[in-house]
């Protein structure tokens, strides 16, 4: 219990839980922020030089000099290479506890400060005793709490006798053998070498023994439950009754790409398992993952399962609906819409439809499982953009039906850490190429008020015939000044761009005028569309090809890849146009940096975890789910590597001895 522990009462109790320490295993696993190098004497030279250390010196003398309202004491010291002097604000009893003449170790800040060197900050003891040559931990704090009450409190726990029993109990232990097998210190040892260490190198091993036995625990409960997936629930696959994904491929105008046949080839082969599907799909913006999708689904309807096709907005759903029903339908398989803003009588038909199993695929929002659908046969759950989603929806939807064969795509390239893990009791199929015969995006950077250039070049494109997006971050400017939003600006802009059309797009505006809104842009008769973040995800017009995102700086770094990857979907040239108002942060000046270097979303991917961290990228629902105590999944990634291969062996072996 925390409570038995010196010097913690009820109220340090509280403020401990403010660094997330609520019980024993937090406090010994609190992760110093530092370590004072408390291992080497120092010279005062060196020490000055270094900004802090430790020192061994003789108090010479005790001065006094005037400061606002006391007269401050000044401990001289001399270590035979420079005098010292310790300035002790408000501390003039420092003068007994040190006298002239005895030896002090100390440690401590220190400067150059008018023509001596000076420590202000310092801890100082009688060198009595032996040195003690330790990295001392400086553990995170809390206003109320010091370094002390939090030392003492965790020296206390590292005493215990029953401490391996009580660590083994909330971390777990390694398989036997596999400590000697890494060579990795043993669990007691490790958290000793966190708190208490005496070389980096002891450090170093500690924490890496800690990581790794986080990672490892991590993946073998992946690697167990998605074993579990693949024995527990047994399905009979009915074999195809028709056939729909020929047909549908047979009247496509163009090919599959290699890595489309590739991706189709796993999915279809996991409908051959006994056991439910977990897929995820990824690839990049254009890459062609509905058609993928629509193929899947279509072999899945071929066995009489019904297929849901969840997106994450509505304006997606519509266009989804009309795009895939339009190939599909000439197939014989039959496609449906539920959103949430269908109307009663619309709902109820398609509803009954849905549960006479006359409907293959439905395209829906989330709305097509937050009430009961009565499903004939729900047989596969597609989850575009699922990073959308979290972690219970998806959970939600897989509680629907027999357990249903599961395809989450992602148009945010999964970065290789996340896939370790969030994903890691998933199959991963990627497409790495986008279709032949588009050219890359360029990106242009235009500041805000040297806009001039970036409207007319907009112009020049629509009078080519081209159409064009601009995206703002707000649908008004809701009274703040300096802010551009797609309301403000669409007066201007039709102005500018006449005679061209220009439409308006963004979430607050009634769904029917949206709806022909986009219709009417991807049938050509609206040249330029003022929209918000609503056109992010799904919506292909190959003919369009400017985007502009104006406040630029306001956007995720995801986002902006999402929107350039709006254009280019075509063969003529397109080109992503980003306006940002300065002045920049540091982290605004490298995402936009990051999107002018790169087109490719697996780099821009990885960038975004780099400055965001996990928690942010994968969602919040999923932060929880990655959340380790030392292990940090960027950083730390060979050593998950590490973990991971080491489940494999562990649980290779058992297979081994389970079958003999
Ligand atoms: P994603 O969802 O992966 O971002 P889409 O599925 O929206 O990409 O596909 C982008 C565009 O590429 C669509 O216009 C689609 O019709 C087209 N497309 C898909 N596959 C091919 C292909 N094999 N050859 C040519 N164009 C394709
Ligand atoms: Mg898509």
């Amino acid at each position: 219990m925390l409570s038995d522990l010196p010097g913690l009462g009820p109220k340090r109790l509280k403020l401990l839980e403010r660094l997330g320490v609520e019980n024993l295993a937090d406090l010994l696993l609190l992760e110093p922020r530092r370590y004072e190098d408390r291992t080497r004497v120092l010279t005062a030279a060196q020490a000055a030089a270094a900004g802090e250390g430790l020192i061994e010196a003789t108090v010479v003398a005790h001065d006094f000099f005037p400061a606002r309202n006391e007269q401050v004491l000044k401990i001289v010291l001399s270590d035979g290479s420079a005098p010292v002097a310790l300035v002790c604000f408000g501390r003039p009893f420092l003068a007994r506890t040190f006298p002239v003449g005895s030896e002090l170790r100390v440690y401590g800040t220190f400067q150059y400060r008018h023509g001596e060197i000076q420590s202000s900050s310092f801890e100082a003891e009688r060198a009595t005793t032996p040195h003690r040559a330790i990295l001392l931990p400086v553990y995170p704090l809390t206003e109320g709490l010091t370094q002390t009450v939090v030392r003492r409190a965790i020296a206390a726990a590292l005493e215990d006798p029953q401490l391996p029993e009580k660590l083994a109990a909330f971390l777990g232990t390694l398989p036997p053998g596999l400590e000697r097998e890494k060579d990795l210190l043993p669990l007691v040892d490790s958290v000793l070498a966190l708190h208490q260490p005496t070389t980096r190198q002891q450090l170093e091993r500690g924490r890496y023994r800690l990581i790794f036995q986080e990672f490892f625990t991590f993946q073998l409960d992946l690697t167990r439950r998605s074993l579990a997936r693949r024995r527990g629930v047994r399905r009979e696959r009915p074999a195809p009754q028709r056939s729909f994904a020929g047909e549908i491929r047979g009247a496509l105008p163009f090919d599959l790409t290699p890595d489309q046949q590739q991706v189709l080839q796993e999915i279809v082969a996991d409908l051959d398992q006994p056991w439910p599907m977990a897929r995820l799909l990824q690839g990049d913006v254009g890459s062609g993952k509905t058609l993928v999708a629509l193929l899947a689904a279509a072999h899945a309807a071929e066995r009489r399962q019904q297929v849901a096709l969840l997106v994450p907005t509505e304006l997606l759903a519509h266009q989804h609906y009309r795009n895939l029903s339009a190939l599909a339908r000439p197939a014989g398989m039959a496609v449906a819409i539920l959103t949430g803003r269908l109307r009663s009588a619309e709902r109820r038909q398609t509803v009954e439809a849905i549960a006479r199993g006359e409907v293959d695929l439905v395209v829906g929002t989330h709305a097509l499982f937050s009430q009961d659908v009565p499903w004939r046969q729900l047989g596969m759950v597609i989850v575009d953009e699922q990073h959308r989603f979290g972690v219970t929806q998806r959970q939600q939807l897989l509680n629907h039906g027999a357990a249903p064969d599961l395809l989450m795509m992602s148009a945010t390239p999964i970065p290789r850490s996340l896939a370790l893990t969030a994903f890691g009791d998933s199959e991963i199929s990627t497409i790495h190429t986008v279709p032949p015969g588009r050219q890359p995006v360029k990106t242009h950077l235009a500041r805000i008020g040297n806009d001039e250039r970036v409207y007319a070049f907009v112009r020049q494109q629509l009078d080519c015939g081209h159409q064009a997006y601009l995206v703002y971050p707000a649908i008004d400017a809701g009274g703040a000044r300096d802010l551009r939003s797609a309301e403000a600006m669409l007066p201007e802009l039709q102005q500018r761009l006449a005679p061209h059309t220009v439409g308006l797009a963004h979430s607050r505006r009634d769904e029917e005028e949206r709806t022909s809104t986009m219709r009417r842009f991807e049938a050509g008769e609206i040249a330029a569309l003022v929209a918000t973040s609503v056109v992010e995800v799904g919506v292909d017009v190959p003919n369009a090809t400017v985007m502009v995102v104006e406040h630029a700086e306001l956007f995720g770094l995801a986002a902006l890849h999402q929107l350039r990857g709006r254009v280019g979907r075509g063969s003529a040239q397109s080109w992503c146009i980003l306006v940002y108002q300065e002045p920049l942060t540091v982290e605004g000046t490298e995402r936009l940096k990051v999107l002018y270097n790169s087109t490719d979303g697996f780099i821009i991917a990885e960038e975004d975890l780099r400055i965001r961290g996990p928690g942010d990228l994968a969602g919040q629902q999923q932060s929880g789910y990655l959340q380790f105590r030392l292990a940090d999944i960027r950083r730390d990634m060979e050593i998950m590597l590490h973990a991971r291969d080491a489940v494999r062996a562990v649980l290779e072996n058992q297979n081994h001895r389970e079958e003999r």
